[in-house]
């Protein structure tokens, strides 16, 4: 998204509109309680837990959406200069609680970037954000898709929460006397746990700053900071490594679970799956097999499948749904960044109306010459039907996304209202007190 007009999970830089898809430290940096640049659109669930997680921060500024409607707001154009109308739809993304989608439309056309996502396709929560995207797309297309391309590759096939969570029951139960441990973040998984204590009959122990969440999130009768009430107990990942395990096991029988997309020896090898560790790249030759079931890495720990981000598969339904003209990651960091056009580029409209075979060039090569492609397809062709202000909005749009990040953005521009039926979300009760 071009920052200048829009920016969303990024804090650094000066736009005209903040946009958070949810509360995971890497979306959220830069964030601090000096904020001061505009008010942060977000979630409901988000807003209500951003206190906890910002204490000190001006909640004025923190602007819930509800999921599913859709808000108006107006800008300065990066194309035309003029004060322009544009909407935007939350869409749960079924990743963390709170986590959403944003479909933006205005005169660049529809931009759908995904934040985090999984998209599961059974499941009554995945039906449903599937209607509610559907809903607001109408009978249009998305020009340009952000897509979450965190396990954009072949290799990464993992089954439905819903299949690895029992896996995650059945190791338990096959450890009756043993303690077990379940390496969680500070939001997230919060599902499996539930599931876990509905299927054993059992509360769960979180760390103290962890419960508050799951109060928070409306979750009262599951989990316990009381150490004797629960033998399946949900630590800071981090914390779960061989030393805690075996200096534990000199006490009591204990056993590790890590449910991850990535394998538990890969992830305490990457406990920063951005970094550049070259180690990073052995999931990239890992059996499928390896990724689609619980495996015994160590004597003490087991790594289960369960993932908040969409498998292979699931990010190739998407793009088959929402057939974008053009697209890219939102995940550029990783040393193996992968373009998601390097497998799905066939689905785009800008690859059908090029006839090129985007998979035969170059990573490097790949990257510069789509983006020229991008440009310069829009400018030529689309199709018939897209307007004049449109193509050049969505070029500039499309332009925007590759410059470097200069502010054009005067300061008198903060402060952008945004209004649902004649509502400006300001004045609705986002839950905080
Ligand atoms: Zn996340």
């Amino acid at each position: 998204m071009d920052d200048r007009l829009i920016a969303i999970d990024r804090w650094t830089s000066e736009s005209q509109a903040y946009f958070l898809t949810h509360l995971h430290a890497d979306h959220t940096r830069g964030l601090s309680p000096g904020w001061r640049r505009g008010p942060i659109f977000c979630s409901r669930v988000s807003a209500t837990l951003f206190p906890s997680k910002f204490p000190g921060f001006d909640l004025s500024l923190i602007k819930a959406l509800e999921i599913g409607r859709t808000y108006s707001f107006t800008l300065k154009s990066l194309s035309s200069d003029q004060s322009v109308q544009y909407r935007v739809t939350p869409i749960d993304a079924c990743h963390c609680p709170g986590a959403v989608m944003f479909l933006f439309n205005g005169d660049f056309g529809k931009v759908l970037y995904t934040g985090d996502f999984r998209w599961e396709t059974k499941g009554n929560r995945a039906q449903m954000a599937k209607y509610m995207l559907l809903r607001a797309l109408g009978k249009d297309k998305v020009d340009f898709l952000h897509v979450d391309n965190t396990f954009c590759h072949p290799s990464f096939s993992f089954p439905p929460r819903e299949v690895a969570a029992q896996q995650v029951v059945d190791i338990i139960s096959s450890y009756p006397k043993h303690d077990i441990l379940i390496g969680i973040d500070t939001l997230g998984k919060e599902d499996l746990l539930v599931h876990i204590s509905h299927a054993l009959n059992t509360k769960i122990w979180v760390w103290p700053e962890r419960l508050q969440t799951m109060h928070l999130l409306g979750f009262d009768d599951v989990f316990t900071t009381k150490t004797c009430l629960a033998r399946v107990r949900a630590v800071p990942r981090y914390s779960l490594t061989i030393d805690t395990l075996e200096a534990l096991n000199t006490v009591k029988p204990t056993i590790g679970i890590m449910p991850s997309g990535l394998p538990w020896s890969v992830t305490m090898f990457n406990s920063n799956k951005h970094s550049r560790d070259p180690s990073f790249a052995v999931t990239l030759h890992l059996d499928k097999d390896q990724l689609n079931s619980p495996q015994r890495f160590h004597r003490y720990v087991y790594s289960v499948p369960y993932s908040e981000h969409s498998c292979f598969n699931e990010i190739g339904e998407f793009i088959r749904l929402v057939q974008p003209f053009d697209m890219s990651g939102i995940v550029t960091s990783s040393f193996c960044y992968i373009n998601p056009r390097h497998h799905f580029g066939h689905l785009c409209g800008a690859y059908q109306l090029l006839g090129h075979s985007w998979d035969n060039l170059e990573k490097h090569e790949l990257f510069e010459k789509t983006e020229f492609m991008q440009i310069g397809s829009v400018s030529r062709c689309r199709d018939s039907k897209m307007g004049r202000n449109k193509k050049r909005a969505l070029r500039n749009y499309c332009s925007g996304v590759r410059r470097s990040r200069v502010s054009l953005v005067r300061r008198e521009r903060r402060g952008v209202k945004i209004i649902e039926d004649g509502f400006c979300a300001s004045d609705l009760n986002t839950g905080i007190t």
